[in-house]
């Protein structure tokens, strides 16, 4: 068992947001819950409500990556302008988007993104021309900005997504990563166990030994640049493989631990509540709303983990050790 996670960027304490922009996207993929897509709105707030609450995650935070993830985050109407805050902040940012857009959508992001992160859903995208239309516009972008592209083992389309685990060449797109669905429905509280429950015991352990596959020209500027897993020292790309390994093959189990989510995390919900990490957005434990930031109850030290399973990359990447 893992005694210690220690996370840093450029020496400092790694700090990880997450903000869920907003709650609207037209996929409706079947693994992911209604909440998530529902809201007729592409936004809940008008701009000025963003607006303070960026200020003030940059005034507390003063420095971090912050990952904005949807919903879909291009029909977002302020997207570019949230993007630019936290680049301008010297924050650096990622985007998740499901890729659904023209690639002239995401020219303004380039310069300003560490990365896209762009999910492949092979339930929606599932012609061989939709398929072909969407790798290459992932390869197109590519050229200008960093991209991630996280195939979502769907077991519908379990063979497909193995076959693109193995082959989607990574000479441009600098990280393929093969990601496990989760079944959310409890938010893995009661009964951690649920969590594997898309697939077959078979398809489990295959799923185990699947690694991400780098590109051999690596990003300009990584977010982990040091992972220290019991003592032994990574970094770079291979911090965030060993990381990620952790969560692929179920070892993210800290129950008990000491954790330093709140003080070097945050999760805001697309609606706009606000945890101190997608635990406790899951719990729906939360420390106030992004349309009232005086009353938000920040954080102010480590916390004893209180859940079985440790699910979400960003809490995982977080510091914490057993006590
Ligand atoms: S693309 Fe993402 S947000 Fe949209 S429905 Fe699928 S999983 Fe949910
Ligand atoms: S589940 Fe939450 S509290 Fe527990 S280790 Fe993970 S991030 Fe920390």
């Amino acid at each position: 068992m893992i005694q210690s996670i220690t996370t840093k960027n450029e020496g400092r304490p790694l700090k990880w947001l997450v903000w869920q922009i907003n709650l609207h996207c037209p996929f409706h993929c079947h693994y992911c819950n209604e909440f998530t897509w529902g809201d007729k709105r592409a936004a809940k707030y008008t701009w000025d409500v963003y607006e303070k609450m960026t200020d003030e995650i940059i005034e507390r935070y003063k420095y971090g990556h912050i990952d904005i993830t949807g919903g879909e985050p291009l029909y977002f109407p302020y997207i570019d302008q949230i993007i630019e805050k936290f680049y301008n902040a010297g924050f650096t940012v990622g985007v998740f988007t499901n890729l659904g857009k023209s690639v002239e959508a995401y020219k303004n992001w380039i310069g300003k993104v560490v990365y896209v992160a762009a999910s492949y859903h092979p339930d929606v995208i599932k012609t061989d021309d939709q398929r072909t239309k969407w790798f290459t516009r992932a390869k197109i972008l590519a050229k200008d900005m960093p991209m991630v592209v996280r195939v979502m083992i769907d077991p519908r389309h379990w063979d497909h997504c193995l076959d693109v685990i193995d082959t989607l060449s990574v000479d441009e797109i600098k990280v393929m990563e093969p990601v496990r669905l989760m079944l959310f429905e409890n938010h893995l509280v009661d009964n951690p166990d649920r969590a594997d429950e898309y697939y077959t015991k078979e398809q489990n352990n295959i799923i185990d030994s699947l690694e991400p596959r780098m590109s051999s020209s690596p990003f300009s500027k990584y977010i982990i640049n040091e992972a220290i897993i019991d003592g032994e020292r990574s970094e770079d790309g291979e911090a965030f493989v060993n990381l990620s390994r952790i969560l692929r093959s179920r070892q993210n189990k800290f129950k008990g631990w000491s954790c330093d989510i709140g003080i070097d995390s945050l999760q805001i919900r697309g609606d706009g509540m606000v945890a101190i990490a997608g635990c406790h957005n899951y719990d729906n434990k939360f420390i106030g709303c992004i349309d009232d930031p005086d009353n938000i109850e920040w954080p102010t030290e480590s916390i004893v983990c209180p859940y079985e399973l440790c699910h979400c990359d960003a809490d995982l990447f977080i510091s914490k050790r057993a006590i």
